[in-house]
């Protein structure tokens, strides 16, 4: 048949039979069109890189805010998918003036940050020191197949459902994913779910846009991230290096950690009151006649699990009653569903409360945490200035701290007896013979703090800091410039 006729005969056809000829162009996509349509046959690893706004998640001032936002001045993403692994180098600044929220604010000019994952390790990389961060490995490994490389890769592993322009597939335990490709096959946009310490189940959603061609292999330019609902992401991607060479090995002192959160050691500081450290966020354990308190639990299930075994080996017997929780951040409040799952009563300021109720209550399907399996719930009671509780001899006053621009619902606990503070995020305490900051440079939350401990009439000697070390009072003085 001459090419002109034939042709002609599709174009009849397509005219004959609209809907048919759009529902085949639709239905018709499968993994292999995908694939070709990305140029991802050989795309064995890749690197990208560029600019534009990154944000902290759950990092705001309340729970209803979006995640802070920072200028993110360059971005690398070099990702090995042979070796499932993926390093992240990003430089940021500050974008809120003022600061407000989380995430080592305010920053003070640039900020570079390194993030990898290889395996089942996730690992940070500050200066020449690798800091195991497990609670970080199911968004860097979500990130890894997230990408439109990666999810056409995995889809082919796990098995897909392709239905119309839809390939879902999930890797038990990690995630589940949803991706939607566009007319010409190429991925459009991926919904994922991962494991999440707080949330539960943490959805994920990515749009990708504005493809081009680096070298036969098709890659977006504009990356968009959604978190938990509010932007993670917004990248406008300027370079794109098809099989670059990415070797990412896991250090020995990651590989040596592989459960840093489980090591938690204690001191006491006053009769029936415990500093609980070990790592790099801290608790506080408070005795009273028949139960106890326990300030904060961090960072995920394993370190909430991890105190609790310790408070057990403390004060053998008595109860929990109480887990005071400073303020809804995501590393503040990641052991919270393992506490509650324990049917401890949470207190919180009331900024905090309808968050941690639904925090508490939200279920983890992608995979089952304590809670979940604990299968039963907590009560969430709020604060608004202070409360005071007592046994009738010993005193614990929960307070606001008012105003701080870290968080609208921040509070501290503080006894009057004994002369300690105990707080988080609004004074962290530089290491011993550090140079204190002018005052000019103080810390503007840390400033907050002295005033309202100034306003609130404290007489505090001891500060029980929930990272890093014990101090007395006048260490807070002088960081803040007198
Ligand atoms: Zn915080």
């Amino acid at each position: 048949m001459p090419r002109a006729l034939s042709a002609l005969i599709v174009v009849i056809l397509c005219f004959a039979f609209p809907l048919a000829a759009g529902a085949q162009s639709t239905a018709s996509t499968s993994l292999e069109k995908a694939v070709a349509a990305l140029g991802a046959q050989d795309v064995r690893s890749i690197e990208i890189s560029g600019s534009g706004t990154i944000y902290a998640i759950g990092q705001n001032a309340t729970p209803t805010m979006p995640w802070p936002r920072f200028t993110l001045k360059s971005f690398t993403r070099s990702i090995n998918y042979d070796t499932a692994s993926l390093r992240d180098e990003i430089v940021r600044t500050q974008a809120l003036d003022p600061p407000r929220g989380g995430s080592q604010q305010p920053i003070r000019g640039e900020q570079r940050q390194i993030f990898v994952v290889s395996g089942d390790r996730a690992w940070n990389v500050v200066g020449d020191v690798n800091n195991p961060v497990p609670v970080a490995l199911a968004e860097r490994q979500a990130q890894i197949w997230i990408t439109p490389h990666g999810v056409v890769r995995a889809a082919m592993a796990r098995n897909a459902t392709v239905r119309g322009r839809t390939i879902t597939f999930d890797d038990p335990a990690r995630y589940r994913m949803k991706v939607t490709v566009d007319l010409q096959h190429r991925v459009a946009q991926v919904e994922a779910i991962v494991p999440h310490a707080v949330l539960g189940d943490l959805p994920i959603e990515v749009r990708y846009l504005n493809y081009r061609d680096f070298g036969g292999v098709k890659f977006p330019t504009k990356i968009q991230q959604l978190a938990g609902g509010f932007p993670i992401l917004d990248l406008m991607v300027t370079d794109v290096r098809p099989n670059a060479a990415v070797d990412i090995q896991v250090p020995d002192n990651v590989r040596a950690t592989a459960e840093p959160y489980a090591r938690v050691t204690s001191q006491m500081v006053a009769d029936g009151v415990w500093f609980l450290s070990g790592g790099t966020h801290n608790s506080a354990l408070i005795e009273m006649k028949d139960h106890l308190i326990l300030v904060e639990s961090p960072i995920n299930d394993q370190r909430a699990l991890a105190v609790l075994a310790e408070v057990k080996s403390l004060v053998p017997g008595k109860p929990i009653r109480y887990l005071v929780n400073t303020h809804h951040h995501f590393d503040h409040a990641g052991g919270v569903r393992a506490v509650a799952g324990e049917g401890v009563t949470v207190i919180t300021h009331e900024v905090n409360r309808a968050f941690l109720e639904r925090a508490i209550t939200a279920r983890a399907t992608v995979r089952p945490d304590h809670l979940a399996k604990a299968g039963r719930t907590a009560k969430v009671e709020s604060v608004r200035d202070q409360r005071v509780l007592t046994d009738g001899t010993r005193i614990v006053e929960i307070r606001h701290i008012a105003g701080n621009l870290h968080h609208d619902g921040l509070i501290m606990v503080y006894l009057p007896k004994e002369k300690v503070l105990i707080e988080a995020d609004a004074y962290t305490p530089l290491p011993p013979n550090a140079t204190p900051p002018s005052a000019a440079d103080a810390n503007p939350y840390s400033v907050n703090l002295v005033d309202n401990l100034k306003k609130q009439n404290l007489d505090v000697e001891q500060v029980l800091p929930l990272h890093g070390r014990i101090v007395p009072i006048a260490e807070l003085h002088k960081a803040v410039g007198h």
